[in-house]
């Protein structure tokens, strides 16, 4: 059988790339089979080397939330382009979308943009060490920050599709500096903030876990983060780097009505260029250089076509506030149909959505957090996987991510979704 020239691409990738990829999740190796070399997108759709075709439910995994190649966006990014694509030095553009994100998310006074939700979790927790004098910092087991040292410590996806348990490389001495608890677990938090509240710097959550599957907060969990941080002197930090501008025209916190401390962002807000940033109180962000002792840095922080990308994007969410009911109401329909369609097979899954975020978790147990999640059956999801990549669909190649629906998903897009899937299912067994 000749090969595809995917297959032809991956060959030659794995010899010049570790694993043939520039990220980890991108790989299949849990699911099987090799990654589809992407030659370009447009609207819900990906387009591969071997000119197939794809519904695209990973959206660069996340940011893509008005669809591929947006005319709009494509448009402002050209402009910038004929300026020039780096200055290192300050433009309008970046005071634009600062203005912008500021006037989205109720407790941001001020931010700092870099270049990835990696660097600006990095920084949160290096301003939260400096403006405290404290060197421990507390995360939960499953949510994922970012790569750096601190917070590669049980990290949910990347981490858990491919069975690592840590990461060597990070120094002991370091992770012994990052707490972890369950997500969920009031108890455990309330027990962990009396013996360490004293030590610790930060608690940094996503407030919607994205990285282990779609996980929503329990009712009181986040309340009582907030409260505790507060009475013992902790900076909380909310990860939005996924939620941000995904839920609604802000941030998780403006839903949940819960002022964190500081707010890291990325993905959505630089309309997939690459994009990071971080903001809080005045006072606060107002430790960093050049006013601040605390030093933080970036040669392309702020780049002009990364600034034109992401305040073509939030125009295009602000002008069409309303349709965030749209687009998760539609996603919710796409849950419910797909529920029912398991449900007639009787095959057990469990759907957990927020907004336009959903994950097929295939278990009988309720996911709320790390551990019941790992009790889903990963060789069914890539059975699940594999039907519908044949069928083209483009869900993510691991059971522990989140589904991400567009703008651009037509009613038809989430119809062809829903026959693919019925068929899938046809190829499935029952039972557990
Ligand atoms: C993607 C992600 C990050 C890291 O962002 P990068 O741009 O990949 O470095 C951090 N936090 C959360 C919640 C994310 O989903």
């Amino acid at each position: 059988m000749t090969k595809s020239r995917s297959e032809q691409f991956f060959e030659i990738a794995e010899r010049l790339l570790p694993g043939g990829v520039n990220s980890p999740v991108r790989a299949f190796r849990s699911v099987g089979g090799i990654p589809r070399f992407i030659d370009r997108a447009a609207g819900s759709r990906i387009y591969d080397v071997d000119g197939r075709e794809y519904i695209d439910y990973v959206g660069s995994w996340g940011p893509m939330i008005l669809g591929h190649a947006h005319p709009q966006v494509q448009e402002a990014i050209r402009k910038a382009v004929e300026r020039g694509t780096s200055y290192g030095a300050p433009t309008v553009q970046e005071i634009e979308l600062a203005r912008r994100i500021i006037e989205a998310f109720p407790s941001l006074e001020k931010i700092r943009m870099v270049s990835s939700g990696t660097e600006a979790t990095m920084s949160a927790i290096r301003l939260a060490r400096g403006c405290t004098g404290r060197e421990k910092i507390l995360k939960f087991e499953g949510c994922y920050h970012g790569h750096a040292d601190s917070l590669l410590v049980k990290a949910g996806s990347g981490i858990a599709t491919l069975g690592i348990p840590g990461s060597p490389g990070v120094p002991a001495c370091l992770a012994e500096l990052t707490i972890t608890l369950p997500f969920n677990s009031v108890e455990a938090f309330r027990t962990a903030v009396d013996r360490y509240g004293k030590e610790l710097a930060c608690v940094i959550v996503e407030p919607v876990a994205g990285n282990m599957g779609v996980v929503e907060p329990l009712p009181g969990f986040l309340e009582t983060l907030r409260e505790l941080t507060r009475q013992a002197g902790i900076l909380l930090i909310f990860d939005e780097v996924i939620t941000g501008f995904r839920l609604t025209y802000g941030g998780y916190q403006n839903l949940c009505g819960i002022e964190p401390d500081l707010t890291c962002l990325g993905k959505i807000i630089g309309g997939g260029l690459p994009v990071g940033a971080f903001g809080g109180r005045r006072d606060l962000m107002d430790y960093l250089a050049p006013v601040g002792p605390v030093y933080q840095a970036g040669t392309l922080s702020g780049n002009p076509l990364a600034m034109a990308a992401g305040l073509a994007t939030l125009d295009i969410l602000s002008s069409q506030r309303a349709d965030y009911d749209v687009l998760n109401h539609r996603t919710a329909e796409l849950c419910a149909a797909m529920g029912r369609l398991f449900q007639a097979a009787d095959i057990p899954v469990r759907i957990n959505r927020a907004g336009s975020l959903f994950t097929l978790f295939f278990s009988d147990h309720d996911v709320v957090n790390y551990e019941t999640a790992s009790l889903s059956n990963t060789d069914r999801y890539a059975l699940f996987f594999k039907g519908m990549l044949e069928r083209g669909i483009y869900l993510a190649p691991s059971a522990f991510e989140a589904a991400f629906v567009s703008f651009a998903h037509s009613e038809k897009d989430l119809e062809e979704t829903l026959s693919a899937c019925a068929e899938t299912i046809k190829t499935m067994k029952g039972g557990i």
